[in-house]
């Protein structure tokens, strides 16, 4: 798995908060922006529940070598943009595949897994000497599959997505993926993510009795 940071807001804390500032001032962001404590003036407006102003921030990450069980997940949040390999366009004749921690330390587990997606790869590679396109040929296709991913989201999406993906109580291959840009946005933009991450960061775990008990404050 590979994630990387393609492009973001310059200075997206300054500029989130002199767009947040604005509203209050007779001064527009362009006078503001540099003239501020980004972090006393964030904190105040994004602490008031005013959060459409940190969607100013804009980051795009590419994403390689994931599973489609993963992008499955990923792509079901709507404030999102992205853009995913094709499996009509791109032939998928090289088998690649995501192998879950728990197959790759059990070596019976391990040589059912590499036994069927073997068998699966040389169906998808027959059926293609067939003349059958890849856009049928996939169908046969596992989950596990690797794929690659372009994803564009905002900071106030951003700041949703880590609370619901880097909770214990959320699928390693996403919780991964979403720990990782977590990272990678803190180092560019720390006022915005200094609070970032699943609720158990900021107070009590809203899950109930599916709580994990294990509270990654
Ligand atoms: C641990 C975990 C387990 C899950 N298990 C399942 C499962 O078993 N089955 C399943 O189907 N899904 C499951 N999901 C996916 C989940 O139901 C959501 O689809 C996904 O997390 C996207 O969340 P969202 O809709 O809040 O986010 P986004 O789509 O990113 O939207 C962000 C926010 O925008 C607002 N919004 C967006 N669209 C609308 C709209 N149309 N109307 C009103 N407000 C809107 C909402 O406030 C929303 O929270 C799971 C998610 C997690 C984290």
């Amino acid at each position: 798995m590979k994630v990387e940071l393609l492009a973001h807001t310059r200075d997206a804390d300054a500029i989130c908060a002199a767009a947040g500032n604005s509203c209050y001032s007779e001064r527009s962001a362009a006078d503001i922006v540099g003239d501020i404590d980004s972090e006393r003036v964030l904190s105040r407006i994004v602490g008031m529940g005013h959060h459409s102003v940190i969607e100013h921030a804009v980051f795009t990450f590419s994403v390689e070598g994931v599973s489609r069980a993963l992008t499955h997940q990923l792509v079901r949040h709507r404030v999102a943009s992205f853009s995913q390999q094709s499996q009509r366009y791109v032939s998928m004749e090289r088998a690649s595949y995501v192998v879950p921690h728990t197959v790759e330390g059990d070596p019976e587990a391990m040589v059912l897994f590499e036994s069927t997606m073997d068998s699966i790869w040389d169906a998808y590679r027959r059926l293609e000497s067939m003349g059958i396109p890849p856009e049928d040929a996939r169908y046969l296709l596992p989950n596990g599959c690797t794929t690659n991913i372009t994803i564009t989201m905002n900071a106030r999406e951003l700041l949703h997505f880590f609370s619901l993906r880097c909770c214990n109580r959320a699928q390693w291959e996403i919780r991964e993926i979403a720990d990782r840009m977590l990272e990678i946005c803190r180092e560019v933009s720390p006022v915005i993510f200094r609070d970032a991450g699943p609720p158990c960061v900021r107070g009590p775990c809203p899950e109930g009795k599916l709580t994990c008990g294990k509270p990654r404050r």
